[in-house]
């Protein structure tokens, strides 16, 4: 066995402009708007062993998780990378006091390490349960300017999703408007697709008031969607409000994309205040935290879903029985994606809205750790700062 204590860590920042994107009222939601361009800032992750394997993880996290990895920096180095359970329970409680995100990208690091020694994907270690993964096209927020504009146009795109083969199609609707609009987006888009497409809708917390939250659900009731997230600016926190929100729609509730720790989540589960819950790389401390999250739910006999695409959710998600579709996106039907954008894997990697096959499915990365080459060339022509712990 190679000698796979930590030897260094080093912390890249990016830079790069994404076209024809804007944001939205409040400059929270990225949309559509022909002709803009938004700036983004990534940090890639790189811990190498003295044996000389390296783990890899680049993702769509921003300074607040390069700023929690700095916090916890000097304690990896001298580690020993197969003992993931060991760190992750230490960085758990290092990084208590703010929201956890500096874990994920270590934990995910760590997997590939594990990945890379034996010459195998990290579902083959987590234990292999599927091949193919069935998507969902999760759409760009609705935007004044053309694109997803108004229901028919949520109900244009769905039509174009099922016709590229998406078993399901999730709408994420306006930040601020007329809840009218929502209501008629929710109807409009089931109109267009008919009964054999499973549709979601995810508010985001957007919503203003309870009284809203229930009447979209109402609408997702009369439309049969297939699950109902974190509808209003409860922040996706309140169990009883949820619970509450259950005993009046039948639509099921997907909640816990931004309360933090297995635990809580539990509690949740417990409230009643879910029928769907949510795990994400990053929200729950990488693979490690997923995977438990994954078992937690398989134990009350529910299912977990995963937030956002990415290859860390693959090797999860090909490992899990008791879950659905792989989020993909954000898709729109006028904007070219991210992967098109900005290609940070090679490989032919991508979670653009045409990567789907013919069956709505997105495959798993079979190289070794998780599975896909970065593109350093092309990231070493937009790195604007280098960090290194040794
Ligand atoms: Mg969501």
């Amino acid at each position: 066995m190679k000698d796979l204590r930590i030897k260094r860590l080093t912390v890249r920042q990016y830079n790069w402009t994404f076209r024809d994107m804007g944001t939205d009222y409040n400059g929270f939601n990225q949309v559509y708007l022909k002709g803009a361009t938004c700036n983004e800032v990534w940090y890639s992750y790189q811990l190498e062993t003295e044996g000389g394997v390296t783990g890899e993880y680049i993702g769509a996290m921003g300074g607040v998780t390069a700023a929690q990895v700095a916090m916890v920096a000097q304690y990896l180095i001298g580690r020993n990378a197969f003992e993931r359970e060991l760190i992750w329970n230490d960085l758990k409680r290092a990084l208590r006091q703010v929201d956890g995100y500096g874990l994920a990208p270590i934990d995910c690091a760590l997997w590939d390490i594990a990945g890379k020694t034996y010459g195998v994907p990290v579902h083959q270690l987590l234990g292999g349960w599927r091949k193919s993964l069935p998507c969902y096209a999760s759409t760009l927020h609705g935007d004044e300017n053309g694109g997803l504009d108004s229901p028919e146009a949520f109900g244009d795109f769905a039509v174009q999703c099922k016709e590229l083969g998406y078993p399901a199609f999730k709408i994420h609707g306006w930040g601020n408007g007329p809840i009218k609009r929502e209501v008629a987006t929710v109807l409009a888009t089931r109109k267009a697709v008919g009964d054999d497409m499973d549709l979601m809708i995810d508010p985001a917390c957007e919503y203003n008031t309870w009284a809203e939250a229930l009447k979209v659900g109402r609408a997702c009731d009369e439309a049969n969607f297939f699950w109902y997230e974190d509808p209003y600016k409860d922040g996706g926190h309140s169990a009883f409000a949820a619970k509450k929100l259950r005993q009046l729609i039948k639509t099921p509730i997907l909640l816990g994309e931004h309360i933090r720790g297995i635990e809580v989540k539990v509690d949740g589960i417990i409230a009643e205040g879910a029928d769907f819950v949510r795990a994400g790389i990053h929200s729950e401390g990488g693979i490690t935290g997923v995977m438990k999250l994954a078992h937690v739910a398989e134990g009350f006999g529910l299912d977990v879903e995963l937030h956002g695409p990415g290859a860390a959710t693959r090797q999860c998600m090909a490992s899990i029985r008791n879950t659905n579709f792989y989020e993909l996106g954000l898709v729109h039907p006028k904007v070219p994606g991210r992967h098109a954008q900005v290609p940070v894997y090679g490989d032919g990697y991508s979670d653009d809205l045409e990567a789907v096959d013919r069956h709505g499915c997105v495959p798993v990365p079979e190289g070794p750790g998780l599975g896909v080459d970065i593109n350093w060339d092309w990231l070493d022509r937009h790195e604007t700062g280098k960090v290194v712990y040794d």
